[in-house]
């Protein structure tokens, strides 16, 4: 009988052998824990949430809000693992992580077409598979992707600065500006006053960070030192760093201010800005708390954050299709963050997209690529057609989503874009 490998028993894999299992496909699930771990896992569950017990926010206000509900629609088990185990946390969906992984490894490991294998693979096998081992793939899969995949296609560490929409930027504050006018305007400057930069600077020092794990102090000495660390080490090295005003006067006041922060544009239909050289080990609330200090940067909305985490991934805008298809391979498949898309809940949708899209090329279908409208759309067109030098993981977020039609006032956006998102998911439905 065929069968599918499942490398990898995490968020994407546990949703991808889900989606394979309900459509009669039988599936080998192998997942190296326990008998090898990763740095970061506890347990031997499957699905673990490594850090935070959060999936960020619900209701349809926010992109992964809507990424999840696109989930709900499509049953997703991650989706209904974490309602039935969720916990109060305001606006956000958190859950309890013993229940929701729990729930998960009993329901795959008893699912008749699963056959649990615990055992780490070091080699992507003959056959049908989808790897799906992410961020901290094991050193001996990895050197083997990246032989595979050639050596500029495989990353291993993402030290990113945090990346806001443009459309929450206060441009009464904040200008366009090339330093020296060298070249066509290109940054966006938020301007300081020396008062504010030490009000910012003090708050910076005194900042939460995420405690680094010692197999990631490696990161910081490739020349990726976080903005809080800099500043510690004083004022000067910021101020001659990543703020330096010089060549930047501000052209309401025809002055050169005290310290200024640039944001470059992050994508090409140039809706994304993120902040340069400030890639950070701030804790999410706290990088949003020192953002929003920086003037015209009061109503900033991250969509993505800062991280600084040893981060496998692919080169996928030039090794993947947008139904997470090797493009050199029909029946091999990659899902999770090491596509690069970022988070648990973005990695578990990709599982969704590529669990579904194995189901039918096993059977003879027509592969399904989720329209742009969509939230899965948008992150599966993202990670295949962004920019392939410099690409970078990236959260969900309605930067990503195919433009609305026509104009449309900013309040409304949000829900248009999710309204139209529900709609779009529910014809998919009927194609899946
Ligand atoms: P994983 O969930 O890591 O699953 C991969 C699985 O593959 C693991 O179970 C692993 O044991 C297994 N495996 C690896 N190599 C092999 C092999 N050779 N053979 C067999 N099995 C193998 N995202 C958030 O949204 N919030 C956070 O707070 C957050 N914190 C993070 C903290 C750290 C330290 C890291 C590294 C990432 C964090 N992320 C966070 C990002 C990301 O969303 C998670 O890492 C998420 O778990 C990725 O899902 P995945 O399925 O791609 O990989």
């Amino acid at each position: 009988m065929k069968f599918v490998n499942v490398i990898g028993a995490g968020l994407a894999g546990s949703e991808a052998a889900y989606q394979l299992a309900k459509r009669g496909i039988q599936v080998k699930l192998y997942e190296m824990r326990p008998v090898k771990n990763t740095p970061a896992h506890h347990t031997q569950n499957f699905a673990e949430l490594v850090c935070s017990n959060s999936l960020r926010a619900d209701g349809l206000a926010n992109a992964v809000g809507v990424l999840k509900e696109e989930m709900r629609i499509l049953d997703s088990l991650i989706m209904k693992a974490a309602d039935a185990n969720a916990v109060p946390a305001g606006g956000a969906l958190a859950v309890d992580r013993e229940g929701f992984s729990g729930q998960i490894t009993e329901f795959l490991s008893n699912h008749p077409n699963i056959e649990v294998i615990r055992e780490e693979l070091t080699e992507i096998p003959e056959g049908p598979t989808i790897v799906a081992t992410g961020p901290l793939t094991s050193d001996a899969l990895s050197a083997y992707i990246r032989e595979m995949t050639g050596h500029n296609s495989f990353y291993f560490y993402d030290a990113a600065a945090p990346i806001i929409e443009k459309d929450s930027i206060n441009f009464d504050k904040v200008y366009l500006k090339s330093r020296y006018d060298k070249g066509e305007a290109a940054y966006l400057n938020c301007p300081m006053s020396e008062e504010e930069f030490n009000a910012w600077h003090e708050a910076l020092i005194n900042a939460e960070v995420v405690p680094v794990k010692e197999f990631e102090k490696e990161v910081f000495f490739e020349g990726c030192m976080p903005i809080e660390v800099m500043a510690k080490r004083g004022r000067q090295t910021v101020l001659f760093g990543p703020m330096k005003p010089v060549g930047l006067e501000d052209p309401k006041t025809g002055e050169t201010p005290y310290a200024v922060v640039q944001l470059r544009q992050d994508n090409a239909a140039g809706t994304l800005y993120n902040l340069v050289g400030f890639q950070t080990h701030l804790k999410w609330g706290e990088q949003k708390r020192i953002v929003q200090m920086i003037p015209g940067l009061e109503n900033a909305e991250i969509v993505r954050y800062g991280v600084m985490h040893r981060n496998s991934f692919i080169n996928s805008p030039v090794l993947l299709r947008p139904t997470y298809q090797f493009k050199t391979r029909e029946d091999l498949f990659f899902a999770g963050q090491l596509t690069g898309v970022e988070g648990y809940v973005e990695s578990a949708a990709s599982g969704m997209v590529a669990g579904i899209n194995m189901a039918k090329y096993m059977l003879g279908e027509e592969l399904i690529e989720f329209p742009r409208e969509t939230a899965m759309g948008s992150m599966a067109y993202y990670i295949t057609h962004t920019s392939q030098d410099g690409f970078q993981p990236m959260n969900a977020n309605f930067g990503l989503f195919l433009d609305l039609p026509g104009r449309v006032k900013k309040k409304e956006k949000k829900a248009l874009y999710a309204a139209r998102a529900i709609e779009k998911i529910n014809e998919c439905k009927e194609l899946i």
